[in-house]
């Protein structure tokens, strides 16, 4: 394989697939480098809940959580979990979440949200039109289930702030839910569902069936770990080194690590999730469901349920916990009472979050020719093909119609 590349993108996850073949319909010779294969298990880009989550502009760093949030870590009851050794290592970057969960910054972090994840549903099966890949989009609603009116007015800031966006939904009752939902417990008896989403059926399956068709139409991919980058140098790991004149980098929750040679500030953290695939299950929902309370999605996958979400502070390298997976089955269960099914798999993942929930799009300053594309939080997935064609307009100089700063490498 030759040496010198006019473009690479290192990280072959939904954003560096994306983003490669975005460029590689332009007419560029892009090289895609990762350490694993693209839709490999220790992406996160494998295991998410597949949702196209185009109402999710309201981040996690919510007004009211600095007050909720020392109880949540407490009690085991909560969807959220904390490795306690890696506290001290977490600190710098939760003060710094917390403080953005200002209603007038989660406002401005709504908006610019929007703008990426807004029409992700249409970018998706743009994307994939005449490929493979367009078998594994979905479409239909996203239905949050409730215990009942008060838990949804728990939720009221963020259902306000969809219908200022202009966010379709509708809100279903006791009879009217159980009928569309028959085998919902009778203990959730309110539920919103957010018209026109999609889902991914094989999230895994998606990234490498577009990875293929990026190879199989003149992309090219090399398997390598990136242990360094000087200006417009790679270096990898069994020791060769890459020139490019631009290199975008994209490696979700670790691409920090790999920006370790810049002085640009990088508030990067894993917000850890987990799943639990259950194969053969006795029914399946028609669409994505989100069990409001306990944080965690359902989502009718090509062969089960997946049942994917939480939040745990761990960091990258500390292997995954116990606890996160008996709570989505114990919680599964309360929901679904006769849900059986036959076998389950299980899995950790890293959600790449920056501390406003904000991806970082656009050159380094310090270092122009190098190229950030990393933070999509919990909705990454999503909003993968719209950043995807933001880094080409940025590589090819366009005129984009809307304001990048939010967005911008630079702005901590
Ligand atoms: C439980 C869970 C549920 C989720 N549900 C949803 C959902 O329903 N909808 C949604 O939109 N999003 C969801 N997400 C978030 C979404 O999965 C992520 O935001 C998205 O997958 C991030 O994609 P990525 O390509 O940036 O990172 P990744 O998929 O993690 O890919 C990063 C790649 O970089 C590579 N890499 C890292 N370091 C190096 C190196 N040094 N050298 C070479 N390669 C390297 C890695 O090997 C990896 O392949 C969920 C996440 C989790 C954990």
């Amino acid at each position: 394989m030759k040496s010198e590349w006019s473009i690479i993108v290192v990280g072959a996850g939904i954003m560096g697939v994306c983003i490669a073949e975005n460029l590689r319909r332009l007419g560029q010779e892009v090289l895609l480098i990762d350490k694993v294969s693209p839709g490999d298990q220790h992406q996160a880009s494998y295991g998410n809940a597949g949702i196209l989550a185009r109402s999710a502009i309201v981040p996690v760093s919510a007004p009211g959580i600095i007050s909720k949030i020392p109880s949540m870590i407490l009690n085991p009851a909560s969807p959220l979990f904390l490795k306690w050794r890696y506290l001290p290592k977490l600190m710098p970057w939760l003060a710094e979440f917390l403080m953005n969960s200002r209603e007038a910054k989660v406002r401005e972090i709504s908006s610019a949200l929007d703008i990426l994840i807004g029409d992700s549903v249409e970018q998706h099966i743009s994307l994939s039109k005449g490929t493979p890949a367009e078998k594994f989009i979905r479409e239909g609603d996203w239905t949050y289930y409730y215990r009942n009116k008060e838990a949804m007015q728990k939720d009221s800031f963020a259902i306000k702030l969809r219908e200022a966006n202009n966010i379709k939904f509708e809100i279903i009752e006791n009879d009217d839910l159980w009928e569309k939902e028959p085998f919902l417990s009778k203990n959730y008896k309110v539920g919103v569902s957010y018209l026109q989403h999609g889902w991914i059926d094989d999230p895994g399956g998606y990234v490498s069936c577009l990875a293929n068709y990026f190879l199989g139409n003149g992309g090219s991919f090399l398997s390598g770990e990136v242990l360094d980058i000087e200006k417009n140098q790679i270096l990898l790991k069994d020791g060769c080194s890459l020139t490019g004149e631009k290199i975008v980098i994209a490696c979700g929750a670790w691409s920090k690590k790999v920006l370790k040679g810049f002085r640009t500030k990088i508030p990067l953290e894993s917000e850890r999730g987990y799943h639990i695939y259950l194969k053969k299950p006795s029914f399946m929902p028609s669409g994505p469901r989100l069990v409001a309370e306990n944080k965690f999605g359902i989502s009718p996958m090509k062969e089960g349920l997946r049942v994917a979400g939480l939040v745990e502070f761990g960091g990258l390298d500390l292997g995954s916990s116990s606890h996160p997976f008996r709570y989505l089955k114990n919680n599964i269960k309360k929901v679904f009472p006769d849900l059986t099914w036959e076998s389950e798999t299980r899995w950790m993942g890293h959600r790449p979050t920056l501390t406003d929930s904000l991806p970082m799009i656009g050159r380094l300053k310090e270092s122009p020719n190098i190229i950030c594309a990393f933070g999509g939080q919990h909705v990454g997935l999503t909003m993968a093909p719209k950043i995807g064609k933001i880094i080409a307009d940025i590589i090819f100089s366009k005129k984009i119609n809307y304001d990048l700063k939010p967005y911008d490498p630079d702005r901590f």
